[in-house]
C-alpha cells in the first residue's frame, strides 16, 4: 500500500528532509584526502543528533553507522571505517535523518581532488539522471516515467545501470512502497498522485550494471570493478512541481 501523505505529514517531512540535506552538505564540505570514512561519519551522526534528530540508517537492519560511505568501485552500503580516503577517490555518502515521526534520505557522490574525466562524466550525468527522473515526477504520469527517463539519460553515454536496488517510497518508514526502479517502459508502474512521497536515487556504473555483494554482507561493489556514483532525494508529488525536500542550497 502506498501511504499518502497529508499537508502536515509533508511539513513534517520537510524537517527530516532538511536536516537530511545539510548533513549530507556538510559532510561534502568536510570530505579531504586523508580522512577516514569513519571519521565523516561521525561529522553526519553529530550533525544529524544535534538538530534533534535521529541518523535513519544507525542499527536499521544492524547497520553499523550512521551513513553508508562507499568509495569508488563500492556502489551503495559502504561501512565506514579505518579506509584513508585519497586524492581522485569518488565516493559516494548517503544519509537519512528521522524526526517528527518522518524520514529524509538523500545521497550525493563528491569527488575528492582531480579525478578522471570519465569518473567526472559519469558523475554528471548520474546528477542529471536524477533531475531527469525528478522532472516526471508529476500527479498523473507513472512510475515508469521516471524510471525510463533516468535509464534512457544515461544509457546515452553507455553506462551501467544497477538494477537490484532501486528508489523507494519514504514517510514513516525509511523504505516503503512504492519501488522506484531506475530502469523501465514509460507509461507502467503506479500512477503518481498529490501527497506520495519517494526517494529516486540513480545508481549509475561506469562499467556494466552487474554488481555484488561483499563479505561483509553488506557493501554493494561492481561486477567490472569499474567506479559508481550515486545522487538521491527525497521528493514529494505534489498537484503542481515536485518538492525536493532534501534540497538545501
Ligand atoms: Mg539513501
Ligand atoms: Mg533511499
Amino acid at each position: 500500500m502506498i501511504n499518502i501523505k497529508s499537508a502536515s505529514d509533508i511539513a513534517k517531512m520537510k524537517i527530516a528532509g532538511r536536516i537530511t540535506g545539510e548533513a549530507l552538505k556538510l559532510a561534502g564540505e568536510k570530505l579531504c584526502a586523508g580522512m577516514t570514512t569513519k571519521e565523516l561519519d561521525t561529522i553526519i551522526h553529530d550533525y544529524i543528533v544535534s538538530q534533534g534528530a535521529t541518523p535513519s540508517f544507525l542499527g536499521y537492519g544492524g547497520f553499523p553507522a550512521s551513513a553508508c560511505i562507499s568509495v569508488n568501485e563500492e556502489v551503495i552500503h559502504g561501512i565506514p571505517g579505518k579506509r584513508k580516503i585519497r586524492e581522485g577517490d569518488i565516493v559516494s555518502i548517503d544519509v537519512g535523518a528521522y524526526i517528527g515521526g518522518f524520514h529524509g534520505d538523500s545521497a550525493r557522490t563528491f569527488a575528492v581532488g582531480k579525478i578522471s574525466p570519465e569518473n567526472e562524466e559519469l558523475m554528471r550525468i548520474t546528477e542529471e539522471s536524477l533531475y531527469k527522473g525528478i522532472e516526471k515526477a508529476v500527479a498523473g504520469n507513472r512510475i515508469g516515467d521516471i524510471s525510463s527517463a533516468i535509464e534512457e539519460h544515461v544509457r546515452k553515454f553507455g553506462f551501467g545501470v544497477v538494477k537490484e536496488y532501486i528508489g523507494h517510497g519514504v514517510g514513516k518508514k525509511l523504505h516503503e512502497e512504492p519501488e522506484v526502479p531506475n530502469y523501465g517502459k514509460a507509461g507502467h508502474g503506479p500512477r503518481l498522485v498529490p501527497g506520495m512521497v519517494i526517494a529516486i536515487e540513480p545508481m549509475i556504473n561506469l562499467k556494466g550494471d552487474g554488481v555484488r555483494v561483499l563479505g561483509n554482507d553488506w557493501t554493494v561493489v561492481t561486477k567490472s570493478g569499474s567506479y559508481s556514483a550515486h545522487f538521491e532525494h527525497t521528493v514529494a508529488i505534489t498537484s503542481d512541481k515536485p518538492i525536493l525536500l532534501t534540497k538545501v542550497d
